[in-house]
């Protein structure tokens, strides 16, 4: 990798036997100033780790010298220098600066703490999300998540799944209900897309047989919890000539992929956040509704009746049971009463009160939500009306089932909800560079 000029290594590349007698450029941004009088030590700290820079005052020029004990806590520095072995130093290294260059001094006081040392709250955390990041807890959230969308997206490419990208501004709601944000696009009403669903569809009518989507789901919900955000990102896909139990088994053998890459490749991050990645093991348990509530009424005063959605704390007594009883905190639950479930997905032929589908659970929440869809247009325009909605507003995404639509399957999956689960953080807002929730609009 070439870096620009005002460096020539990140701090962990630099290893005095890769290096040799050659000086090297760090830069970064001023971690720590220790001046214990004959000896300073500034620690430069960049994305990759931590650097020791040491000045001897009786071997060094005492400009120098006096430019590093003033140093500023987090200034943006560019140090040149030559580099020693020292095994008290980070990665076994330190480097004998020549020349010390303040690009941008910091002001004082910080608005938070960066070490790591002091605690801060997750309200001013995001209110200087800037500095959080300079924690080394935050940027492994980052990282990981970073590996999370990257392993998903060599997943579904390596499973012949095309990426997509569908417009965020639209002129009907994906499943009717109060649930948008309208905007004003020109002289008329729009929304903020709530899910891909209806383009993923009608992709599947253009025959790209296999599309996936990682974007911007907006939701204009007021609810104001750990695991709801109203704007999230969403993992979609549709898959052509596939059923319910076909897009399954790609979700499971996805979220296994995604948990070995992020268990091989951020070894550091998980450690730097203390957490132990347990890989699910496949196939996942298939617990079908009826046994999910019989659960529920079995095991707390919650009587739940057929047709009833799973609120939290069901979710989490189901969660509690399958954990208990198979050691796994993944697992499906499948044949949903069809009257809980959005109108594009698909009932049973002959149990037209069970749908096609299915819901993808963590211990905790809700993770991903899939169906196989109706392809059939006289099926569809019905299922449409007797939701109540008006199927004239849908007469763009109709159409596209006149002419020749393949069935079809898919799934979204929450990236959040799935990064958040993976780490145990108990807040989503945790995994999001800048949350949007009912309260907060900025940064
Ligand atoms: P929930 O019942 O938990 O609110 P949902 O059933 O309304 O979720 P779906 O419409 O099924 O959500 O969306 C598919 C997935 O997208 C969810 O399983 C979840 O992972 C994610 N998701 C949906 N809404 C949100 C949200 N407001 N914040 C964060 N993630 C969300
Ligand atoms: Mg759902």
């Amino acid at each position: 990798m070439s870096l620009a000029k005002l460096r020539t290594h990140y701090t962990k590349q630099i290893n005095p036997d890769a290096i040799g007698e050659d000086k090297v450029t760090i830069a970064g941004w001023v971690h720590e100033v220790r001046d214990l009088g004959g000896i300073c030590f500034v620690v430069v700290r960049d994305r990759e780790g931590r650097a020791q820079v040491t000045l001897v005052k009786k071997n060094i020029d005492r400009e120098l010298s006096n430019s590093a004990r003033k140093l500023v806590r987090e200034s943006v520095v560019s140090i040149t220098g030559s580099v020693k072995p020292e095994s008290k130093a980070p990665n076994g290294y330190e480097i004998i600066p020549d020349v010390i260059d303040v690009l941008n001094e910091a002001g004082s006081p910080l608005p938070m703490d960066t070490t790591g040392k002091v605690d801060a709250e997750l309200d001013t955390r995001l209110d200087s999300r800037f500095i959080d990041l300079r924690r080394p807890g935050t940027l492994a959230v980052f990282k990981i998540r970073h590996e999370v969308q990257k392993a998903v997206r060599d997943f579904l490419t390596d499973n012949g799944f095309i990426e997509s990208s569908t417009p965020k501004v639209v002129a009907t709601a994906t499943e009717g209900g109060t649930s948008l944000f309208p905007i004003t696009y020109f002289d008329r009403e729009a929304f903020l897309n709530q899910s891909p669903q209806l383009f993923k569809q009608i992709l599947m009518a253009g025959g790209l047989d296999r599309v996936f989507e990682i974007g911007p789901i907006f939701r204009a919900e007021e609810h104001d919890t750990r695991r709801h955000l109203n704007e999230a990102t969403s993992i979609d896909i549709e898959a052509s000539f596939t059923d319910h139990f076909d897009v399954m088994e790609i979700l499971e053998n996805m979220v296994v992929f995604v948990y070995s890459q992020v268990k091989e490749n951020a070894t550091q991050m998980l450690d730097d956040l203390g957490v132990e990645l347990t890989v699910p093991k496949t196939p996942l348990l298939r617990l079908k509704y009826q046994e999910a509530i019989d659960i529920v009424n079995s095991s707390s005063d919650e009587k739940l009746k057929w047709g009833d959605d799973l609120g939290t704390v069901s979710e989490h007594i189901i969660g509690e049971h399958v954990f208990n009883e198979t050691g796994e905190s993944h697992y499906f639950i499948i044949d949903w009463p069809s009257e809980i479930k959005p109108f594009y997905a698909m009932s049973y032929e002959d149990r037209p009160e069970i749908s096609k589908s299915f819901d993808m659970m963590h211990r905790t929440m809700e993770l991903s939500s899939g169906a196989q869809r109706v392809h059939d247009h006289d099926t569809l325009k019905d299922r449409i009306e007797s939701k109540g909605l008006d199927s004239d507003g849908f007469d763009f995404y109709l159409r596209a089932f006149k002419y020749g639509m393949p069935p079809h399957s898919g799934w979204g999956i929450g990236c959040e909800r799935l990064v958040m689960t993976m780490l145990g953080t108990d807040n989503i807002r945790d995994v999001v560079l800048f949350p949007r929730d009912r309260k907060r609009l900025s940064p």
